[in-house]
């Protein structure tokens, strides 16, 4: 199979591949959409064990970043970038440099940002190269730590998600939270300030305890979660949580977390619905977090601070936006991850109509 038939290549505008003899860098950057504006991802480097690895992983995540992007109604489409190489031992100031090279050589579709095994302090190098670096510290346009506000964003769906399946408020809810990093520490506290119980897992034992004694939450080992007597399952570390082994053991009558990728593949999100569980998909609850991003591209091209009264502006506009899905998804008796991807691409293809006609 060559590139262009590839299913995960469908729709992507260009696929870019870089490397530089001098640093060892290896990347691709992958812009699947600028129909809304330029192309904003961030940069994952990961010890990939092929370079076709590496090109699906870029993506599959660029084409998320396009629906998740326009799911946020954002000007901004969807690209990713690949690193390959081990962020433990590989990383160093000149790969960055190498990196924001190439990204200005892509000539200012994609602007990336971190992902897995990627730092601000990465990032800083890359900046020296180029201008289409967000998700800095240190100026007035920067942004910061996404974490917070996507772990806010995934409090709001997890409230909206207990009003539509329960009936209820969060009050004496019970929510299993697998993975207590940046993201589901945020929340447990949030949850836990709401007056819900909390469940929790996580594989790093340090961050399980410290949010156990801020939280008072019941810790259980990795495996038990899916078995936790609980209303909400919210998966917050890797992707794929929801699958043919986990889904038989899920309690909770409604999923919500800010983990990319929580379905295992499409027919598991159809096998959610038939259960009558409810969905909130992943890519528009977590938008909060490029929401955030966002806001510091808006402010550098502005020449303007951060203004974090727009980020809120747009992350409650997301949460209208999710309350459309599950309207949808009831009315019209599909799956909700069905619906989102529906309304995701009819922006991204309205997007791109109006800029053809202009
Ligand atoms: P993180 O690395 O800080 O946290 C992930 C946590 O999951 C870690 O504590 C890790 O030990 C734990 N974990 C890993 N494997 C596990 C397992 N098998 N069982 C239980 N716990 C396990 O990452 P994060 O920034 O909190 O992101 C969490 C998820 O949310 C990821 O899928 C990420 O892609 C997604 N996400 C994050 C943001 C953000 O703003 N950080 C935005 C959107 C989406």
């Amino acid at each position: 199979m060559t590139l262009f038939d590839s299913p995960a290549f469908e729709g992507h505008e260009g696929v870019h591949a870089f490397s530089d003899e001098k640093t060892g860098l290896k990347c691709i950057i992958a812009v699947h959409s600028t129909a809304r504006g330029p192309a904003a991802g961030g940069c994952r480097m990961w010890p990939f064990p092929s370079a076709e690895a590496a090109l699906e992983d870029a993506l599959r995540l660029s084409r998320a970043m396009s629906y998740k992007n326009a799911m946020a109604d954002l000007e901004l489409g969807g690209g990713k970038a690949v690193i390959i190489g081990d962020s433990h031992t590989q990383k160093t100031p000149a790969l960055f440099e190498a990196f924001g090279r190439a990204i200005e050589d892509v000539g200012g579709k994609y602007w990336t940002a971190e992902d897995v095994g990627v730092s601000p302090a990465d990032l800083m190098h890359a900046r020296k190269t180029t201008r289409y670096v967000a998700g800095l510290t240190g100026h007035s346009a920067a942004s910061g730590d996404p974490s917070p506000v996507t772990a806010e964003g995934v409090f709001r769906g997890v409230v909206l998600g207990v009003r539509r399946a329960l009936n209820r408020d969060l009050d004496g809810i019970t929510v299993a939270i697998q993975g207590v990093g940046h993201v589901g520490a945020h929340l447990a506290e949030k949850l836990s300030a709401a007056g819900a119980k909390l469940i929790i897992t996580d594989v790093n034992e340090n961050a399980l305890r410290q949010v156990a004694a801020r939280t008072g939450a019941k810790i259980v080992a990795p495996h038990a979660i899916f078995d936790a007597d609980a209303e909400v399952f919210a998966p917050c570390a890797l992707g794929g949580a929801i699958n043919a082994d986990t889904l038989p053991h899920l309690k909770a009558k409604v999923i919500a977390g800010g983990a990319n990728n929580q379905l295992a593949d499409p027919e598991i999100g159809r096998a959610v619905y038939d259960r009558g569980m409810l969905y909130l998909p992943d890519y528009v609850i977590n938008g909060g977090g490029i929401i955030n991003v966002a806001g510091e591209i808006r402010a550098l091209d502005r020449q303007e601070a951060f203004d974090p009264a727009w980020v809120e502006m747009k992350l409650a506009h997301l949460m209208e936006t999710l309350g459309e899905v599950l309207d949808r998804s009831n009315s019209e008796h599909r799956a909700t991850h069905e619906v989102a991807n529906e309304m995701a691409k009819a922006r991204i293809r309205l997007a791109a109509e109006q800029k053809a006609a202009a």
